[in-house]
């Protein structure tokens, strides 16, 4: 190694790490991964947390950086818009977006892992799997590693946490300073469930769309994978509420949910063969909102993805957002070799964007679960696409800036605001788009937003 490479130690070889290795090993520095699990490509993908995941233009923008954009696609199903599935009623496609330029893609955590495990490695990053941190020495600068029975020491010249929301590296940091954490649980949870292909191989409902049963409170939620099944995901109170909904104390076992099913999911379920297994055996995973007033110590170690500002998953935003961090970080990297003022950068820049998203994220359960087939809501919808038709430039809606754009999240949730109240304005006590003034509304689409370039 030559005196003037750049070095990095990198805690988690998930999907920020293993994007952020590859980022910085294109750019010469040498570059060590921790990863506490085996290697997927060896042992299989242990997941943890959801199965598959909804990728997004911030996302695919991150992974085009990489050159991994074209491998992740080819496994990737692509997703139109929200299949909605009313109590009794026949399902309804609602689009994302105007057209197939719009969509989201749903992507395979474990496939999608390993793509950026091989990308980070040809790139010149080395890995080391099995190996989870346990402790750091921020005086000595070293950091100690468990794996294979043993305790491992290890230098570092710097440390880049993206060691996920239980992150080892963030308690090890709030050890030596505060950081100002909070988490606010959320109260509900989920459990995953699997759709079969059918009994001709092919998938058993609309493949290109993201299936949602809304019940209030309540709902679930399926995503399509290549292999023709689907992942469900039911979201429900972890608690009994004592309104009458279903919780998972309310619903605790496989013939309670089967009941469940029946009464609330009713053309789910035969698409369920397994529900009884699925319900029993998997786990009932907790969701929350991690909020940190510090990202960094110093230029000694920063935390980024969910490590840092880990978020409920309703905008399918949290990976998009922690691919963001990789390019923001790699670029504020690339600005100065001061570690400590490139950290301080990224932090002042990123921080206001993940509260951001943290809050549209929540904002968006209850879209999902209570509005998507309320009739006001449809109204609103259908409202901001025509004004998107006249005003393309200023009037954008709010899914697609969050979704299709890469316009920093803040300046989404801002604008999306004030949207709203032009919408809720408009629609107030009408039920169709043609008792509504559009071309009244001219005048204050253009006095309240201005026109809205995407970023760079
Ligand atoms: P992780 O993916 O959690 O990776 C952390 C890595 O660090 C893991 O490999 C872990 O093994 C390793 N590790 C942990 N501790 C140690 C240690 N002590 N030492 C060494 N290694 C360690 N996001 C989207 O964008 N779209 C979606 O549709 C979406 N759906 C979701 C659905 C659900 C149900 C959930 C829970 C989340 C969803 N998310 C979604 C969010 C997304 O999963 C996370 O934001 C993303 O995984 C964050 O990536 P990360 O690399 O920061 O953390």
């Amino acid at each position: 190694m030559d005196a003037t490479q750049r070095e990095a130690t990198i805690v988690g070889a998930g999907l920020a790490g293993a994007l952020m290795a590859t980022l910085l090993a294109q750019r010469g520095w040498a570059v060590e991964v921790y990863e506490s699990r085996g290697d997927p490509r060896i042992h299989g993908f242990a997941g943890g947390r959801s199965i598959n995941l909804a990728l997004a233009e911030r996302g695919l923008h991150a992974l085009r950086a990489a050159d991994a954009d074209r491998d992740v696609l080819a496994q990737a199903v692509m997703m139109r818009g929200r299949m909605v599935h009313p109590p009794g009623g026949s399902p309804q496609l609602q689009r994302y977006g105007r057209d197939d330029s719009e969509v989201i893609w749903s992507v395979s955590r474990g496939e999608l892992n390993i793509t950026l495990i091989n990308a980070a490695e040809a790139a010149g990053a080395r890995i080391h799997f099995d190996r989870r941190l346990e402790s750091v020495d921020f005086v000595a600068k070293r950091a100690f590693y468990r794996g294979g029975g043993e305790l491992h020491r290890v230098g570092f010249a710097t440390l880049i946490g993206c060691d996920g929301a239980g992150s080892t590296l963030r308690g090890q940091m709030r050890a030596r300073s505060d950081l100002g954490e909070r988490t606010e649980w959320l109260g509900h949870g989920y459990k995953e469930l699997e759709i079969p292909p059918a009994p001709d191989g092919d998938f058993r409902i609309e493949p290109n769309a993201l299936h949602i049963w809304p019940r209030g409170r309540y709902m679930c939620i399926a995503l399509p994978n290549d292999e023709r099944t689907f992942t469900v995901t039911l979201f429900m109170a972890t608690q009994d509420e004592g309104n009458g909904d279903p919780s998972f104390e309310t619903v605790p076992d496989a013939a309670a949910a089967r009941a469940l099913f029946e009464r609330d999911f009713a053309d789910a379920l035969p698409l369920i063969p397994g529900l009884d297994h699925d319900f029993d055996a998997n786990p009932i995973g907790t969701l929350g909102t991690l909020y940190l007033e510090r990202w960094h110590l110093g230029g000694d170690a920063v935390l980024i993805g969910d490590a840092a500002h880990a978020m409920v998953p309703f905008h399918g935003q949290g990976m998009n957002c922690a691919f963001e961090d990789c390019v923001a970080l790699a670029r504020q990297l690339d600005a100065t070799r001061d570690l400590a003022a490139a950290y301080a950068a990224f932090e002042a820049r990123r921080m206001p964007d993940a509260a951001a998203i943290q809050k549209m994220a929540l904002d968006n359960y209850i879209e999902m679960r209570d509005l998507v087939d309320d009739p006001g809501f449809l109204l609103q919808r259908e409202l901001e696409l025509a004004l998107q038709a006249r005003h393309p430039t200023r009037f954008i809606p709010h899914y697609a800036m969050v979704t299709f754009m890469r316009i920093p999240y803040s300046l989404a949730l801002e604008r999306s605001e004030v949207q709203r109240v032009i919408l809720e304005d408009a629609t107030r006590g009408r039920s169709s788009l043609d008792d509504v003034d559009i071309a009244a509304l001219d005048p204050v689409v253009e006095a309240a937003l201005t026109p809205l370039e995407d970023s760079p």
